[in-house]
């Protein structure tokens, strides 16, 4: 049996990277009161059409939708944003407090074709701000990403960012952006022909080569920003300063969905050729209102987790816990005596392994040694004759006998000590 084409088991020796990003994570956003939010992986296909948008890659090529038992249609979620925004109305959060700040990390799902840093199933981090039209949080949901990312000790990345403006100065934009790719239609794509008509602002996201290099003189948008688009997106650039935080304006840069506006943003490395983007965010205005709820602005963005890890792969210093010992018992008495000395050790939250596999003393110390761990707790005829237990130490090569009295007050002295 194999894994679904672009799926992947997440393994045991992998699975550490994934630990620390999530405890990252929490404790980062758990600080700037941030909470953690889990919605279902299946959601009413109905909440992405409206919710994605039209013409858009996700809505036309790459959605897992499927009917169940009951005649429902139904998607595996391929975003986050949608669902967050479902869930805010659903359960009437903004009743209590118009503000939500929301965090969620989960598998997405997209018909795309698998290659490195592309997968059907892959898993994002997301954090969104729901509430506020203020630049201050377009710009805390840039500092989250960007804190993140060095705590994790992410290589050099770049954020893109640019302003996208109303539905009103977009509208005037998309003419003139047609205008001028009309006189090149034969040289797009298809994909981007049929754009022209139906949702030309995402052609400026094509990936074809041809494309970009029209797009190359095409018009940009910020010609066509009124002043309170151009104030907000100069505050949230003066915010960047103030912070730090290296960004370059990107006026080609788009997310091409209707209930985005002002702010869109992408991070970048260049590492990763051209599956480059790690993690991609703007912000909504409509989002909400146009799937039934309130007229409730958010802001937001996604990392890829996958594409994040291949970056950090080698710079993730996380060091395994060696404290960790191997209980190796013989015979039936010593067996049952096992059970009390994990009860002990499960208590004071000492690190330990077992296993039940009737190997030889001597393959047991072996395989505690390809264990990593610290020492050996040995319980066998003589221990459990005289009340005690033999504690034999890896890297020292040193054993010695106690009392099993004493073991947990002996163990807590040496673990300190090897510290
Ligand atoms: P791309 O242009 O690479 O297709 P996107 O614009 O479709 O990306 P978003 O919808 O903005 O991506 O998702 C945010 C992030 O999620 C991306 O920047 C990327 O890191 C990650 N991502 C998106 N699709 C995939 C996928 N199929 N496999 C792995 N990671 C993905
Ligand atoms: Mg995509």
């Amino acid at each position: 049996m194999q894994t679904i084409r672009g799926t992947k088991d997440i393994l045991p020796d992998e699975i550490n990277q994934w630990q620390q990003l999530y405890f990252e994570a929490l404790e980062l956003l758990t600080l700037h009161n941030y909470s953690e939010i889990r919605t279902p992986i299946i959601e009413p296909t109905e909440l992405f059409i409206k919710g994605v948008g039209n013409d858009t890659d996700i809505i036309n090529k790459e959605m897992y939708n499927f009917v169940d038992q009951g005649k429902r249609n139904i998607t595996l979620r391929p975003e986050g944003t949608a669902c967050i925004a479902r869930a805010c109305i659903s359960n009437k959060l903004y009743v209590n407090n118009i503000t939500q700040k929301l965090w969620y990390m989960g598998p997405m799902f997209r018909y795309e074709r698998p290659q490195s840093g592309r997968q059907r199933q892959f898993h994002q981090l997301g954090i969104e701000h729901i509430g506020s039209e203020h630049p201050f949080t377009d710009v805390e949901i840039i500092n989250l990403t960007h804190n993140l990312l060095q705590k994790l000790q992410c290589p050099a990345y770049t954020v893109e960012i640019n302003s996208i403006g109303t539905q009103e100065e977009r509208k005037k934009y998309k003419i003139a952006l047609v205008n001028y790719l009309d006189k090149f239609k034969t040289e797009l794509d298809l994909d981007s022909q049929r754009r022209l008509t139906t949702n030309p602002l995402r052609i400026l996201d094509s990936k074809n080569i041809k494309t970009q290099l029209v797009l190359q003189n095409a018009p940009d948008i910020n010609q066509y920003l009124g002043t309170a688009s151009i104030k907000h997106f100069n505050t949230v650039c003066e915010y960047l300063n103030i912070l730090d935080i290296p960004y370059t304006i990107n006026n080609k840069l788009v997310r091409g969905l209707d209930y985005y506006s002002h702010t869109a943003f992408e991070i970048i490395n260049d590492q990763l050729g051209t599956k480059n983007t790690i993690c991609g965010g703007g912000r909504y205005s409509n989002l909400i209102k146009q799937l039934g709820g309130p007229n409730i602005p958010g802001v937001g963005c996604a990392i890829g987790i996958e594409r994040l890890l291949m970056l950090i792969k080698n710079t993730s210093k996380r060091k395994e816990n060696k404290n960790r010992f191997y209980l190796i018992t013989q015979g039936y008495e010593a067996d049952k005596k096992a059970w009390n000395l994990i009860k002990l050790l499960q208590q004071e939250k000492i690190k330990f392994n077992i296993d039940f596999n009737q190997d030889s003393f001597q393959k047991n110390i072996k395989k505690a040694i390809k264990n990593n761990a610290l020492g050996c707790l040995i319980i066998g005829p003589d221990e459990i004759k005289n009340s005690t237990i033999t504690i034999k130490w890896l890297e020292k090569n040193y054993q010695e006998t106690i009392s099993y009295n004493n073991i947990i007050k002996y163990l807590k002295q040496n673990i300190n000590q090897s510290n």
